[in-house]
């Protein structure tokens, strides 16, 4: 029996994984249940899933999470404040985590299950832009496996059998195009967060949605792709790919290009992630590539219209902590895009004076990497307040 943690159990991933998870009950548990502020929530994925654990991130709803699991007569332990996922996650009571919280705020607790050498199931995509060199060489350096849950990613996982990329000529990232594919710049500038937020192919958390309307959820697969498999910013590319089919492609040097194919679901990654090397049934059903229209389309991104993939990719090429800074200031301008606070367009300015404006340093520890993290959210949230 495998015991699984789900950090961001009340978010769109963790609601997938319980659903692949409560399909195997011989072979998986969720013995750990995390989640920022939904304590309500929380305590309902309890009520149904019976973990031995539950943290709520959020210190201040500590007693309505012990009460609630003390009145719905379970016995799961509450617990309350970040650092007690970089606990459990470290601990016997589990031997598989699911990375699925959103944001910087993922990163301590994936930190700690990398170091445990615990089965990793890394859907925060943020923690390898913000310290990707850290937490692969943790991974290495404790033997555990990683499995990308990142679609594009766990394609070419799954493409490159060995895990290793000997052979591959170049990484071919496939992108949706988002809700505002194939609109200039100029149709851009009075988008609203409720349209931002309706992507047209996956159903998501509401930053991710914003980061894949701006393509910078691309430009933070490429940085994820550069640390995942050891290719260089100029051995990845991104291709639109309206349908969501082809998950990504893997070409290799001698001209045999592999793709993945699937439905646009998450639950087909996180079993894969569950049950790699085997395979295990996900409830998601196989491609009919007919009933999905027929036909597969390709096209070149708009790098005009959605500069934040050519501002990642300047981070990942400009190195040291300049990736770290372009995610904090990322963080913080899509936040205040969905609190209303400022225009969609304002996103990627933000992101780019930000860049302009703070030099990036070498990335020799995790404390400077969290200085630059800071650095930046000062900086943005300063620009913000100028612009308000
Ligand atoms: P979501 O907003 O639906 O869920 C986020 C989860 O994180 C929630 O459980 C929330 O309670 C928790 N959380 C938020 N802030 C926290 C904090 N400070 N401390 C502790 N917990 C906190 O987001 P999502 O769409 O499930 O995405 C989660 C991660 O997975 C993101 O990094 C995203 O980029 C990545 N991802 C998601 C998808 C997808 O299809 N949803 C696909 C690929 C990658
Ligand atoms: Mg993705």
């Amino acid at each position: 029996m495998r015991r699984i943690a789900i950090f961001g159990a009340t978010g769109s991933i963790g609601a997938s994984a319980l659903d692949v998870i409560s399909r195997h009950p011989e072979q998986y548990r969720a013995t750990v249940l995390a989640a920022g502020n939904r304590v309500e929530a929380l305590i309902d994925l309890c009520r149904l899933h019976h973990p031995d654990h539950a943290v709520i991130a959020d210190e201040a709803a500590f007693t309505t999470l012990r009460d609630g699991l003390r009145d719905a007569g379970l016995t799961t332990q509450p617990h309350a404040g970040l650092a007690a996922t970089d606990t459990l996650a470290a601990s016997d009571a589990c031997d598989t985590v699911i990375a699925a919280i959103v944001g910087a705020a993922g990163l301590s607790s994936t930190l700690a299950a990398a170091r445990a050498g615990k089965r990793l199931l890394l859907a925060n995509k943020e923690s390898l832009v913000l310290a990707g060199e850290l937490l692969m060489a943790e991974v290495a350096a404790a033997g555990g496996t990683l499995v990308p849950i990142d679609s594009e990613h766990n394609a070419i996982f799954q493409c490159l059998p060995d895990g290793r990329p000997d052979g591959v000529a170049k990484i071919i990232l496939t992108a949706s195009g988002g809700p505002f594919r194939g609109r200039t710049r100029a149709q851009l500038v009075d988008v609203t967060p409720a349209q931002a937020v309706a992507h047209p192919k996956w159903s998501m958390g509401p930053k991710i949605s914003v980061d894949s309307a701006t393509l910078m959820n691309k430009g933070l697969e490429v940085i994820e792709a550069h640390h995942l498999f050891g290719m260089p910013a100029q051995r990845i590319e991104v291709l639109v790919h309206p349908q969501s089919l082809v998950h990504s492609f893997v070409e290799f040097i001698d001209g045999s290009t592999l793709a993945q194919l699937g439905l646009p679901d998450m639950r087909t990654t996180l079993a894969v992630g569950l049950a790699w090397p085997g395979r295990v049934a996900s409830g998601v059903a196989g491609l009919d590539l007919i009933a999905q229209g027929g036909e597969l389309q390709f096209e070149a991104p708009d790098l005009d219209a959605f500069p934040c993939l050519g501002l990642a990719f300047a981070a990942l090429q400009a190195g040291g902590t300049a990736p770290a800074m372009l995610n904090a200031l990322n963080e913080e301008a899509v936040s205040a895009f969905l609190q209303g606070r400022i225009g969609f367009l304002d996103i990627p300015a933000l992101v780019e004076d930000g860049l302009a404006a703070l030099p990036p340093t070498r990335a020799e520890s995790l404390d400077v990497l969290q200085a630059a993290d800071q650095a930046a959210r000062q900086h943005v949230l300063a620009a913000i307040s100028r612009l308000n």
